[in-house]
């Protein structure tokens, strides 16, 4: 995937890294406290878990396998926290950090995962906690009121945590959509083409299916600004996007290239296919003209199409193909598709149109 419209966790990598300095510090501190309070044990899981932390804060920014590395860190970082919690003598102040697990979920995690990883580490969390420090001395309403304080408290933190995440996560979603979309047409832009590129050619390259690039340009349209007014033209780029959406297959990737040009990624389809129902929506293009309160306006359209694995492997190569082929629809009277190089001057290649 190109980098402009990856889902950003270059955040969670930061919290990632405050968390295990701190997990570091942390570690190494109680590890001496409770070596000193005879909880031998815990202190030296301690130790190796702050060590631990210390290796993986180098290792997680440039780690390609983030979330396993996270789930290796928070899965015994909670385990280590719900077995303190429940060693006789640990202090009832560490039940605190019961609160930090809906942060920690959330904000490394994501909203799904966070959220069970929340539910399950808390349910065990306050069930240690009961279990160490309600006591039968105490009477009845006033254990009611402590594990109403301990659930409540809790809850409220992974409820908030919650709604953060998915707000963050629906902004995040928008954001990306608009970065990917174009605005006059509503078709995806270069960045989305280039994105959809990466994912599509992956797959086709795995399955072994063929890809066919499509570069659309529409013939003569500044005469249309020239004679009707940028309003019109805007409008019938529109009409030509909306044209193209309807005749084109939902599993294809049909994008505005820039001006008047537009971009269609045909999966599944080889280049001879590809020819045909390029040349098919031409065709049909010519008897859908755009209607004005004033008139009808024709539009045609040239295209060039490439073929991935034959004409090049990234996406540059092949618009660079699928345009030198438009470049010669154009020069050869326009209102046509090729997808084959032109007769050189020595005879070799040959030409569809
Ligand atoms: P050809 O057949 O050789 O492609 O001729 P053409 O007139 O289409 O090509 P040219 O590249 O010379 O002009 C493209 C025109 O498309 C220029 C510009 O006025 C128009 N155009 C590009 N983007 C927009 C747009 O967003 N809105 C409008 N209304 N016109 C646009
Ligand atoms: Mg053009
Ligand atoms: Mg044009």
């Amino acid at each position: 995937m190109t980098d402009q419209l990856v889902q950003n966790i270059q955040y969670r990598r930061d919290v990632m890294r405050v968390l295990l300095i701190i997990t570091f510090i942390g570690g190494c501190i109680f590890s001496v406290v409770n070596f000193q309070r005879g909880l031998w044990q815990l202190a030296l899981i301690e130790l190796v878990y702050g060590l631990f932390s210390l290796w993986l804060w180098r290792r997680i920014l440039t780690t390609e396998h983030f979330q396993r590395w996270v789930t290796i860190y928070v899965v015994p970082f909670f385990i280590i926290m719900i077995y303190g919690l429940s060693v006789p003598q640990s202090s009832e102040s560490i039940f605190v950090w019961i609160l930090t697990i809906p942060v920690i979920s959330y904000l490394l995690m994501g909203r799904k995962q966070g959220f069970w990883f929340s539910l399950t580490f808390i349910i065990c969390g306050i069930l240690a906690y009961h279990w160490r420090f309600i006591s039968t001395e105490h009477n009845f309403s006033l254990n009611v009121a402590i594990s109403v304080n301990v659930i409540l408290s809790s809850f409220l933190m992974m409820t908030f945590a919650h709604v953060y995440e998915k707000n963050r996560e629906q902004n995040e979603d928008r954001l990306l959509s608009l970065a990917g979309t174009d605005p006059l047409t509503g078709l995806a832009n270069r960045m989305k083409l280039n994105e959809s590129f990466h994912q599509l050619s992956a797959l086709a390259a795995r399955h072994q299916d063929p890809l066919t690039v499509v570069l659309f340009d529409l013939d003569l349209f500044k005469s249309i600004n020239d004679v009707h007014g940028h309003a019109v033209g805007d409008d019938a780029l529109r009409h030509v996007a909306n044209f193209l959406q309807k005749n084109t297959r939902k599993s294809d990737l049909l994008a505005r290239f820039g001006g008047e040009e537009f971009a269609l990624l045909m999966v599944a389809t080889d280049i001879d296919k590809g020819h045909q129902q390029v040349n098919a929506l031409r065709k049909l293009l010519m008897k859908t003209p755009f209607t004005t309160q004033k008139c009808e306006i024709q539009i045609t359209l040239s295209a060039g199409i490439a073929s991935f694995g034959q004409d090049g492997h990234d996406l540059d190569n092949l618009l660079d193909k699928a345009d030198k082929r438009l470049y010669f629809a154009k020069e050869n009277g326009r209102n046509q598709v090729i997808s084959q190089d032109p007769i050189t001057a020595n005879g070799t290649g040959n030409l569809k149109v």
